[in-house]
């Protein structure tokens, strides 16, 4: 049996950042978890011999900028580089869009005046509030709390420090935050523009993870949530981490121990230990015991609480509630390995374009027919797909003159209609995802040397990420901020004392950040 003061459940980023800043305050931390390797969803792997790629995430924007100073992660050999170009969205027309710094109104243009006179202030609109939701981002939400006691003072208090975050903002600008938490990115894009190509590239924000249509309610915040990051300070921009997505992981589990975290990998948590309606440690799944006077959870809520926990340990009403927690992004995952770079019938041979997230699918109607195919099908006939190639930016991921790419296919059903199994259709549709992007590259599948997939199914068994959710849960306007995990349990604890949990939504380490500031407050209180 071991004791300490804090074990979390989970080495993906997100506990990894936990422990870090628990280490750095000074507790004892212990960090469990059940694969051979840290990381979670964020890690590099050889998955053809000689070439290497993030295997699940693999493009970085949303990773905290405070988090990486006070990791100290690039001392820790982290580097982020910016793509050369942001997007580009080739269409089978022969058209194109190529985004980023100083060419998006420029290549807009060609497609439509009108559009390309508009965009600047839709970038600003997105960008005010996605201001708002960065000052939001590193504490806890304000926390619905019943009675009058310490915790609805300090809920109160909360409240109005979010309150007077929101007075900051003009009638209008409040105007648009409404608009962009509760309506559909579909309506408030074909309001501003004509062409299919700009639509579909803010459009495809509010499908990525997100299984519906550009045009369901509240898609619209699923393409804030995307716009709120940043590459090394500056907004709005995408990058790749230097050896994909595993350096972040590696360099923050290298902070954590530096601060004397201890990290225990091949060790799953078989069940929550709970004493006194407290909980009280983990027992793994080989039988050893960690007593703790807190446990951090990082893995998906619906799987700690209906598979970690005695039923009897839960109020019957959360219980319930969290049974239903809406899990499944509609995500299927390929990397591939490739003798060639791919050359795109809309804008040919290499370029800065190579190094940007290319977007196979040109209209909004394109990605509302895709999710309605795969509602019906179990998977989209014309996929939604983002393509990108990272070895345009770091030639260490595979031998010289080869390539890797990965494809982040969009509207997949989580689970197949009529019982039928991912398992049996895995490779039909990698197939399937390959011939999409030969249709706008032609040679792209004869290039394929090696490939990776996961679907749904796979990301559930290899990450714990139920039903394949990206996100740990749908980012729902009721599952989100005051409601994520559950109104009443959004300030990182549980309904079990001693006990938390907060669901995040990529490759961020805010929900690490705040469960750590969360825990260290309740320390100081009961210890000093
Ligand atoms: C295919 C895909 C593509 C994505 N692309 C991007 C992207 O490009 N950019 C981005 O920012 N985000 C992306 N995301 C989202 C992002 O990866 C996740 O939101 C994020 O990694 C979650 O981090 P986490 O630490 O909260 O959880 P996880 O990374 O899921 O870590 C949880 C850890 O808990 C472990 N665990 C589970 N059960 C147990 C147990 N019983 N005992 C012990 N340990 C356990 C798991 O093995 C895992 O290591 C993507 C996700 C996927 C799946």
């Amino acid at each position: 049996m071991t004791e300490t003061d804090v074990v979390i459940i989970g080495a993906g980023h997100n506990g990894l950042t936990c422990a870090a800043y628990l280490a750095m305050a000074g507790l004892r931390v212990k960090v469990v978890e059940r694969r051979k390797v840290v990381g979670g969803a964020a890690v590099t792997e050889e998955f053809h011999p000689g070439f290497r790629n993030s295997v699940a995430a693999y493009t970085v924007s949303l990773l905290n900028p405070k988090i990486v100073s006070d990791l100290k992660l690039s001392d820790h050999g982290l580097r982020i580089v910016e793509r050369r170009a942001q997007n580009f969205l080739p269409s089978l027309d022969g058209s194109y869009l190529l985004t980023g710094e100083g060419r998006t109104r420029q290549s807009l243009a060609k497609l439509s005046e009108r559009d390309a006179d508009k965009i600047d202030a839709f970038a600003r609109e997105l960008e005010t509030i996605a201001d708002v939701l960065r000052q939001f981002v590193l504490r806890a939400p304000p926390n619905i709390v019943e009675g009058f006691g310490v915790g609805a003072i300090r809920e109160a208090l909360n409240a109005l420090g979010s309150a007077n975050i929101l007075r900051r903002l003009s009638l209008e600008q409040q105007r648009s935050l409404l608009d962009l938490f509760t309506r559909s990115a579909g309506e408030m894009l074909d309001e501003r523009f004509e062409s299919d190509l700009v639509k579909a590239l803010y459009g495809f924000d509010a499908i990525v993870g997100n299984y519906a249509s550009p045009y369901a309610a509240g898609s619209a915040y699923v393409m804030l949530h995307h716009a709120f990051g940043e590459v090394n300070g500056k907004k709005g921009v995408w990058g790749h981490a230097i050896g994909g997505m595993g350096a972040i992981t590696q360099a923050m589990a290298r902070a954590a121990r530096g601060h004397g975290a201890d990290i225990e990998l091949d060790a799953g948590v078989r069940e929550v230990i709970v004493e006194r309606g407290r909980a009280a440690g983990v027992i793994l799944d080989n039988g050893e015991t960690i007593r703790a006077k807190y446990v951090a959870s990082s893995v998906n809520p619906k799987l700690l609480y209906t598979r970690l926990l005695p039923a009897d340990a839960l109020p019957a009403a959360f219980l319930d509630r969290i049974k239903n927690w809406r899990n499944g992004s509609g995500t299927f995952r390929i990397n591939v390995a490739l003798s060639a770079l791919p050359s795109f019938a809309a804008l040919p041979g290499e370029g800065d374009h190579l190094t940007a997230g290319i977007i196979l699918g040109p209209s909004l109607g394109y990605m509302d027919r895709a999710w309605q195919d795969a509602r019906a099908h179990g998977w989209s006939r014309e996929p939604v797909i983002e393509v990108v190639i990272p070895s345009t930016l770091d030639d260490a991921l595979c031998p010289p003159g080869r390539h890797v790419a990965s494809l982040f296919c969009q509207h997949v059903a989580p689970q197949l209609p009529d019982g039928r199994s991912w398992d049996d259709h895995r490779e039909e549709v990698a197939d399937l995802m390959i011939a999409t992007v030969d249709g706008y590259a032609p040679g792209f599948a004869a290039s394929v040397i090696g490939r990776q997939i996961l679907s749904p199914l796979d990301l559930e068994r290899q990450f714990g990420l139920l039903g394949g959710d990206i996100f740990h849960g749908a980012l729902t306007l009721n599952q989100l901020f005051s409601a994520r995990p559950m109104l009443g349990h959004a300030d990182y604890r549980g309904p079990l004392k001693g006990l938390g949990a907060h669901p995040g939504g990529g490759v961020t380490g805010a929900p690490g950040h705040n469960a750590a500031r969360v825990i260290l407050g309740d320390h100081r209180a009961l210890f000093g």
